[in-house]
C-alpha cells in the first residue's frame, strides 16, 4: 500500500471518502494475519452484531425477523440464515422502511443502483460503511498488487463517472495525486481506440482497470496495432468476464486478469487473488449464501445472497443479487477459506413461467460458446453455505464412486 497516499494524501485531500483510513486497512491487516478459526468466530461475531442492530432499529426486519420466529443471537455463520431474501422490489417498496432509526440523517448517504439497472434503485448507505468500502476494495486490489497511487489507466465508462472528466478538480486529483488515466467519455469506436492506444504507451500504466467488454475492445484493437508496453496488472470489473476476453486480455498483455466482483449496493466484495482459480468473498465485508436454481456445463448454477456486514445505515440481509456464480471443486491453492466462486455467470433477468409451474429464471449471458442449461424442477434445496461444503461433498462422492 502506497503509505503516502493512504496515510496523508487520500484523506486530507478527499475525507468523506478516506478518513480514518489507516486504521481501517490496519483493522483489516489484522483480520488478515489471525487463523482461520478466528476470523470465522469474528465474522459470526459481526454478523450477529448487524442482525441484531437491524432488529432492534429497523422496522422491516423486525417485522420479518418475528415473523420468522429468529433471534439474531441465533445466527451462525456456518448455517443459512432462516429468512426471507431482500429483493429490489423491497428495496424499492419498503423505502424508508429499511433505513436504521439509529443513524442520525446527516450520517447517511443516499446512491443509486448500477447505471445497468433497467430501474436504477435509491439505497442509503452510512458514511462509515462508505469508507470501510473503500479500505476494503484497496484490500483487494492489493491481492493484484495495485496498490494507491500507482499509474493506472482506467477504461470505465459509466455515464456517472464520466461526468468527473468535466471537472478540473478532478482531473488534477486523479492524474497528479492517484496517477490515474480515465478516458474520456463517448462511443468505443476506431478514434477512441486510438487516443488510448497513444495514451497507452505514452504513459506505460502499471494497472489496467476497467470493464470486462471495453478492456477487451482496446486489447483486440491493440492486438491488430502491435503493442509495446505491458502492465503488471490487469483488472477487470462491473461486467461478467468471459473465457474468450479472458484469453484475450492474458494474451495480449501477456498477464492473467484480475476478476473482481462488486455492485454499487453493497460494494466490492469479491476478488481474485493471485493464483487465480476463482473469486473469494473477503469475511470481513460480507457473509454469503448460495442458493442452487440449475445447471451449467460447469456444474451446478447459484444465485448469490449477500449479507452486508458494513452498512448499518440501511442493512442489506441475505440481498438477492440476481447474479448467478458456480462453486470451485477445490479450495484455493492461496490457502484462504474465504468462500470461492468459480465464475460469475450472469444476471438473472425476469423469469419466464414454465409448463409445470414453476419459474424458470433466465439468465444474461455473455458468453455465447459456453450456454447454460437450466433445470426447470423447483428449487427445494436448502441453500449450501460455502465452497469448501461443496467441495468436502463432491470429493466424497467421487472417492465413493472410485
Ligand atoms: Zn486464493
Amino acid at each position: 500500500m502506497g503509505i503516502l497516499h493512504t496515510h496523508l494524501i487520500l484523506p486530507l485531500t478527499e475525507p468523506e471518502r478516506h478518513a480514518g483510513l489507516p486504521g481501517r486497512l490496519r483493522q483489516i491487516k489484522k483480520f488478515d494475519r489471525l487463523p482461520e478459526r478466528q476470523q470465522r468466530k469474528i465474522q459470526q461475531d459481526r454478523l450477529r452484531r448487524l442482525l441484531e442492530h437491524a432488529y432492534t432499529t429497523v422496522p422491516f426486519y423486525r417485522r420479518q425477523f418475528d415473523k420468522a420466529g429468529f433471534h439474531p443471537r441465533e445466527a451462525r455463520v456456518d448455517h443459512p440464515l432462516p429468512l426471507p431474501v431482500l429483493t429490489r422490489d423491497d428495496l424499492r417498496t419498503a423505502a424508508t422502511w429499511l433505513v436504521s432509526s439509529a443513524v442520525p440523517a446527516d450520517k447517511l448517504r443516499v446512491a443509486l443502483s448500477g447505471a445497468t439497472d433497467r430501474m436504477p434503485i435509491r439505497f442509503h448507505r452510512d458514511i462509515e460503511s462508505v469508507r470501510d468500502k473503500v479500505a476494503l476494495k484497496m484490500k483487494l486490489d492489493a491481492w493484484a498488487g495495485f496498490k494507491a497511487g500507482d499509474s493506472a489507466m482506467m477504461l470505465w465508462g459509466a455515464v456517472s463517472d464520466a461526468a468527473r472528466e468535466f471537472n478540473w478538480r478532478w482531473r488534477v486529483y486523479e492524474g497528479v495525486f492517484m496517477r490515474q488515466t480515465p478516458p474520456p467519455p463517448g462511443v468505443v469506436g476506431i478514434d477512441v481506440l486510438e487516443k488510448w492506444r497513444w495514451r497507452y504507451e505514452k504513459q506505460r500504466p502499471k494497472v489496467m482497470y476497467g470493464r470486462a467488454t471495453v478492456l477487451a475492445a482496446f486489447a483486440g484493437y491493440l492486438r491488430e496495432r502491435g503493442v509495446i508496453h505491458r502492465p503488471q496488472a490487469v483488472i477487470s470489473t462491473a461486467e461478467v468476464l468471459s473465457a474468450p476476453h479472458r484469453k484475450l486480455l492474458a494474451s495480449v498483455f501477456k498477464s492473467a486478469p484480475f476478476n473482481y466482483y462488486g455492485r454499487r449496493d453493497i460494494g466490492m466484495v469479491a476478488a481474485e487473488c493471485s493464483e487465480h482459480e476463482g473469486l473469494h468473498f473477503h469475511p470481513w465485508g460480507s457473509f454469503v449464501e448460495f442458493d442452487p436454481i440449475g445447471q451449467s456445463p460447469d456444474g451446478t448454477v447459484y444465485r448469490l445472497l449477500v449479507t452486508d456486514l458494513l452498512n448499518y445505515g440501511q442493512p442489506f440481509i441475505r440481498f438477492d443479487t440476481g447474479d448467478c456464480v458456480t462453486l470451485t471443486e477445490q479450495s484455493c491453492s492461496c490457502g484462504r477459506w474465504f468462500p470461492l466462486v468459480g465464475k460469475i455467470l450472469g444476471r438473472i433477468e425476469q423469469g419466464a413461467v414454465v409448463a409445470n409451474g414453476s419459474v424458470v429464471p433466465n439468465i444474461t449471458f455473455n458468453d455465447p460458446l459456453n450456454p447454460l442449461k437450466l433445470d426447470p424442477r423447483p428449487v427445494l434445496a436448502l441453500p449450501e453455505k460455502c465452497s469448501r461444503a461443496v467441495s468436502r461433498t463432491r470429493q466424497k462422492k467421487q472417492a465413493m464412486s472410485a
